[in-house]
């Protein structure tokens, strides 16, 4: 994702003012898609949350109820979460670039916390101090007199090294990026042969980390057609060792849903590459909440041929449905999508406020985004970024562009990634799949919940959940046993359900 470089004016605040967010969404509908994986990834970028915790951003569920948010995440159905990794965002005082301030001790308590609630890490490794995407590829500092053979093993030092400290953090990490969009350069090498050879240096690293862990890269501009199917022969004639083919995804920007598929499907079908999309995300409205302009609002990408789905709560979900639709069509290399930053919300609401109030809202956000690092830049990064986002920092461009209303609450449309999920019709309490719930059903819940080895997979000893607590227990042997012996049950055991 590119920031947007260009602050708020007041005429827009007082636009965005008028069209004040609505805090209770309606319900969304969700079109189930039957994925070739099961595994599917559902995944979602929330690097800047711990310094948006730091600014006091606190998260609820749907129904209004205090959380984590990596469980509230987990229970909505997202299974991976992915976090950038800056090498060193920190000025010579020791104070954060921003956007975060993601460097690797970060990513292990991002890492940590998501695996607590059963969530793997995709690892986005930019190999840069800030923001890496195709205007820039900046070099660490560190690295910034390096040549190309040093970079290399500078790279592969530090791949390694952070690694092993995001795992001994306790994060299950399952898949590492080798630079962020690198459509035009990587690491501040911009020809082909030493970009080339950084992203060899950065895959072995993470196969001497661990061989089963994925080695993504990540492209930018699909819509680019024959320039990305470029990019990837030119990997292969390099003979860069990676396991996944990534681009971003941004419906206002990057071209049709059937082009993203082609191009995908180019590294899939030719190469034998898994293909993703690392990236994407919609505006749930046109609204702004934290004084920083967003990158979609009134008259700035808000309108297009392949914006294909309304700017609101339902249409967000719809276009994230929708790319991982078009990832499913690739066929069994489709391996997920990524949403990205669908926790950047606002560190403090200036929706509805006017004059006094307003200012002095901004201001606070300000001191926090600066204090914090929970804006898309910090006053900080000039020393290394002077001419963008020295000059152009501020909060979130993003926060319409989020999962949670500006009280943290969840939108309807997180419900997306369970929902989107295809789940075949069973007959409730027929375990063995006879057709019937009988009592011999019971009797294999029945040793089942007694911890007696039973030969059925997890989704058919599901099926002996009744009373749908989310367990398969001595309750529900008990509940299928009556029914099977013609005693009233309050559940439609025997019946078909989804
Ligand atoms: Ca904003």
């Amino acid at each position: 994702m590119r920031m947007l470089r260009r602050p708020a004016s007041i005429a827009l605040a007082a636009v965005m003012i008028l069209s004040a967010f609505t805090a209770q969404a309606a319900d969304i509908t969700v079109e189930p898609i039957k994925f070739n994986d099961p595994d599917f990834i559902r995944g979602m970028d929330i690097s800047s949350v711990l310094s948006l915790e730091r600014s006091g951003v606190t998260y609820m569920t749907s129904d209004g109820k205090r959380e984590d948010i990596f469980k509230i995440l987990s229970d909505s159905g997202v299974n991976y979460i992915r976090v950038r990794v800056w090498n060193d965002p920190f000025n010579s005082d020791g104070k954060g670039y921003g956007g975060g301030n993601n460097d690797v001790n970060s990513a292990a308590v991002i890492g940590r916390r998501a695996a607590q609630y059963g969530m793997k890490l995709l690892v986005d490794f930019h190999y840069s101090d800030f923001w890496a995407d195709p205007a820039k590829q900046t070099a660490p500092k560190a690295w910034s007199k390096l040549t190309v053979s040093e970079k290399e093993a500078a790279l592969y030092d530090y791949t390694l090294s952070s690694l092993k400290t995001i795992k001994e953090a306790g994060a299950d990490i399952g898949m590492v990026q080798i630079g962020n969009e690198t459509t035009t350069g990587i690491a501040g090498e911009y020809d082909r042969a030493g970009m080339a050879r950084l992203f060899s240096a950065g895959a072995k690293a993470v196969r001497d980390f661990d061989s089963d862990v994925m080695v993504a890269l990540h492209f930018t501009n699909p819509e680019r057609t024959q320039y990305i199917k470029g990019i990837v022969d030119f990997l292969d004639e390099y003979k860069v060792d990676y396991d996944v083919f990534a681009v971003s995804y941004y419906p206002y920007w990057h071209g049709s849903l059937s082009n993203l598929t082609d191009v995908l499907s180019y590294a899939a079908d030719k190469y034998g590459k898994f293909a993703m999309v690392a990236e994407t995300s919609y505006a749930n409205t046109l609204s702004d909440t934290d004084g920083h302009i967003n990158t979609v609002s009134k008259g700035s990408n808000d309108t297009g041929a392949d914006l294909l789905w309304d700017l609101s709560v339902q249409g967000q979900a719809d276009e994230l449905r929708s790319v991982m639709d078009a990832v499913n069509n690739v066929g069994e290399r489709g391996l997920g999508v990524f949403y990205w930053e669908g926790a950047w919300i606002t560190v403090g609401d200036t929706s509805g406020l006017t004059g006094k109030d307003y200012t002095e809202r901004l201001k606070l956000n300000k001191e926090l985004w600066e204090s914090c690092g929970s804006g898309w830049a910090a006053s900080y990064s000039a020393e290394y970024d002077p001419d963008d986002a020295g000059r152009w920092y501020g909060g979130s461009a993003v926060d319409n562009q989020a999962f949670f209303d500006p009280s943290g609450r969840a939108l309807p449309s997180l419900r997306v990634f369970g929902d989107v999920v295809y789940k075949e019709p069973y007959i409730l309490g027929d375990v063995d799949g006879s057709g019937e719930a009988d009592i011999i059903d019971a009797s294999f819940v029945q040793r089942y919940s007694t911890g007696v080895a039973v030969v059925f997979k997890k989704s058919e000893i599901k099926r002996g959940d009744v009373d749908r607590d989310g367990e398969t227990d001595v309750s529900d042997a008990t509940f299928i046993q009556r029914y099977a012996t013609n005693f009233a049950v309050p559940y439609p055991i025997g019946e078909t359900v989804g």
